[in-house]
């Protein structure tokens, strides 16, 4: 699971990143105007200029750390959220912009790398071009969708949009708007092999809560999409587009109703379901199996899990119940959807209009610059990571943060053999979990192979469709091959880090080894606080409630024995209730459940990282600077990874939907630590303060 989440949208799988930005939820991709709000910019060490000191760190370290900054920032227009570290993301971005010129400067030869990332985003930023083209692009599959004539064509449309978007462990993101999602990765019984997993999908907005919830604020956006429905189908050609809008909401409302919550998604034993091709016509009923797989080019896959089986009973009844008019109107409605970014203004404008300022608050769309670049990120992410990782990761940075990553892992280790409640049995598991663990530092070890992605200069349009397409085909060609276990899934651009349980690996790309989380030249305290509960969090991923579902080899085991479950499951009830008590809204709390696997990594991370620091020191304190001690700066720098404005929509939507707490309450969860007590001498009565035995030790 990933430090952060990215891809919190009601994103399609083929063109995902498009929306995303105009949502401006990627925080990893934020591009704010640099200002006096750069920590980089102050002496190598904590932002103090950030902190508001008026507030007791014990009352809300959150704003104690980050208070000064988030008076006096405000959203851009185009954000939904900006960060402290937002100058980071601006400054990749910044260097993307520059790498993808120089690729165009190139005139490099057709067929190469360098002439696609300069064709992609030339294409996209050419908007004479794609306004003169009008809906042209968009006719002849309008055109395949109204001459489908029964359930059975019905079926192998539906299995064409299938695409590899969704990612259940990793970059968790468990929404896609086509009827369905593949996820391909190791078997969860054979992790030797690549696996086909299949995942729910089929609704526009981001969650079934957005259709199924009572909230005000829920009842009034389901409103104004079916309003926006109609204006997407209007600007299309269409006719009679207030009724279809109606049947389409009604359509997705019902499978909303059989979908299961984000919260369930995290159970991997409820996920564990193999289901044969065959098996699905009884299993599932409804849908012409068969010829979706066959339009899907997965007519030879044998095996499937399906991670909700209900969902894919329930939607697949849906296929035969519902009229064949509808499904055609919703596969039309979601065909726009995908390319509104790359069709006329009109459309794109519609459509930010509802998934960037009503969904998200966001009352302008990004600059097209910064959406080309997500472009090329987001389809040769590789193609200019390389080129990235060559020019910005010094080797020196690589050799630090690999020496940060023994340090917190030996933390971890002892910290497992310490343990006084796990069975000895358990704790051999564990530390050969911890010894086989694979940790990729700042870029992978092999690079995609772009040869068969056709990029043309001047088509937008077909672009993003062959992207989406190009990645489908490459996921599907791995099914059945050895897995390789130092396998990427984040190219090197991207700021945010990541656990991958069936591969057993990490990865921390370069650009989140950079100020402010990371920066060779400030204080050791300083980078295990910032970066290095960053890189605690990911280790504990490995043994957490979805890690520690899989064993050393990244198969589904349960190698724990039932004593050692029941004292992890009561420990982490106690955090999960710790994180219900927390109220963003007067009508929403947070969902302790939905978030357990990312506090626990919160709480875990800052434990280890605060040990490999100590560790580090070999005894000796660390050295005070800028007027604090060593561990009020560890504690000062991990809340600082935090700071944040959203917007109260995109607040909501993460709540909602998004498996990791706003920031704020990762921020908070310094107060199971006991050494942030006497850091700071925390004093029973204040707000954060709980009683030692209150406090949720897990590691
Ligand atoms: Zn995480």
């Amino acid at each position: 699971m990933e430090f952060r989440h990215q891809n919190l949208s009601p994103a399609r799988a083929t063109i995902c990143v498009l929306i995303v930005l105009s949502l401006g939820v990627v925080l990893a991709r934020a591009g704010a105007p640099a200002s006096v709000d750069d920590p980089a910019k102050e002496a190598h060490g904590i932002a103090v200029a950030n902190m508001d000191r008026s507030v007791q760190p014990g009352d809300d370290f959150y704003d104690y750390a980050n208070g000064a900054w988030i008076k006096r920032t405000v959203i851009p227009p185009d954000r939904s959220r900006v960060g402290v570290f937002t100058a980071l993301s601006d400054l990749t971005n910044k260097r993307m912009a520059t790498l993808i010129e120089e690729a165009a400067k190139q005139k490099a030869p057709a067929g190469s790398d360098s002439r696609k990332i300069a064709d992609l985003y030339n294409a996209y930023m050419d908007e004479a071009g794609i306004e003169a083209k009008g809906l042209a692009p968009l006719k002849p599959h309008l055109d395949a969708i109204a001459a489908i004539k029964d359930k059975h064509e019905l079926a192998h449309a539906l299995g064409e949009t299938l695409r590899a978007g969704v990612d259940a462990l990793n970059n968790t993101n468990f929404h896609t708007a086509n009827l369905f999602g593949l996820w391909v990765a190791p078997g969860f019984n054979d992790s030797e092999h690549y696996a086909a997993y299949l995942l729910q999908g089929g609704i526009a907005l981001p969650d079934r809560e957005y259709y199924l919830s009572d909230a005000a604020s829920m009842r009034d956006a389901r409103t104004k999409y079916v309003a926006h429905v109609a204006a997407m189908l209007k600007l299309a050609g269409f006719t009679d587009t207030d009724a279809r809008a109606k049947r389409i909401f009604d359509l997705e409302h019902a499978i909303a109703e059989k979908h299961i919550s984000l919260a369930e998604n995290d159970d991997i034993h409820k996920a564990n379901n193999t289901w044969k091709q065959a098996d699905f016509a009884a299993k599932a009923p409804g849908l012409d199996w068969a010829e979706y797989f066959r339009g899907a080019d997965l007519g030879k896959q044998v095996e499937f899990t399906v991670w909700q089986p209900t969902a894919f009973t329930g939607e697949s009844a849906l296929v035969a119940s519902e009229s064949l008019e509808t499904w055609k109107d919703w596969l039309a409605f979601h065909l726009i959807e995908d390319y509104a970014d790359v069709l006329p203004k009109a459309v794109a404008d519609e459509d930010f209009a509802f998934f960037g300022k009503t969904l998200f608050g966001t009352p302008q769309r990004r600059p097209r610059w910064q959406r080309g670049v997500a472009v090329v990120d987001r389809w040769l992410g590789d193609a200019v990571g390389k080129i990235y990782a060559e020019r910005y990761f010094p080797p020196e940075a690589k050799a630090k943060a690999q020496e940060m990553v023994a340090n917190i892992t030996a933390a971890f280790r002892k910290r497992i053999e310490a343990l006084p409640w796990m069975a000895p049995a358990t704790k051999a598991e564990a530390l050969e979990k911890l010894s086989t663990l694979y940790v990729g530092i700042g870029y992978p070890e092999h690079w995609h192979d772009y040869s068969a992605y056709e990029v043309k200069a001047d088509d937008a349009f077909g672009n993003l469709g062959r992207g989406g397409l190009f990645e489908y085909h490459r996921e599907v060609g791995r099914l059945g091959a050895q897995v390789d276990r130092k396998e990427w899934c984040m190219s090197p651009q991207t700021v945010n880090a990541v656990n991958l349980p069936l591969q057993n690996g990490l990865n921390f790309p370069a650009a989140i080894l950079q100020p402010p989380f990371f920066d060779p030249k400030a204080p050791d305290a300083v980078n295990y606080g910032a970066i290095g509960t960053v890189i605690g969090h990911e280790i504990s991923h490995t043994f957490d409630s979805e890690g520690s579902a899989f064993d050393s080899k990244g198969r589904v085991r349960n190698w724990w024995t039932p004593a050692d479950l029941e004292h992890f499951n009561a420990a982490t009830a106690k955090l999960a209730a710790q994180y219900d008590t927390y109220k963003p809204f007067p009508d929403l709390s947070i969902n302790g459940k939905q978030t357990l696997a990312e506090n626990i990594a919160d709480v875990a991370g800052i434990a280890a990282s605060y040990d490999g620091y100590r560790a580090s020191l070999g005894g000796k304190p660390g050295p005070e600077q800028q007027g604090f001690t060593s561990d009020q700066q560890f504690f000062i720098a991990f809340a600082q990874d935090y700071g944040s404005k959203t917007r109260d929509a995109a607040l909501r939507a993460q709540v909602m939907g998004d498996s990791h707490s706003p920031n704020r309450y990762r921020a908070a969860t310094v107060r199971n630590i006991d050494a942030w007590y006497d850091a700071f001498k925390v004093k029973p009565g204040q707000k954060l303060y709980l009683a030692p035995q209150d406090r949720v030790r897990i590691w």
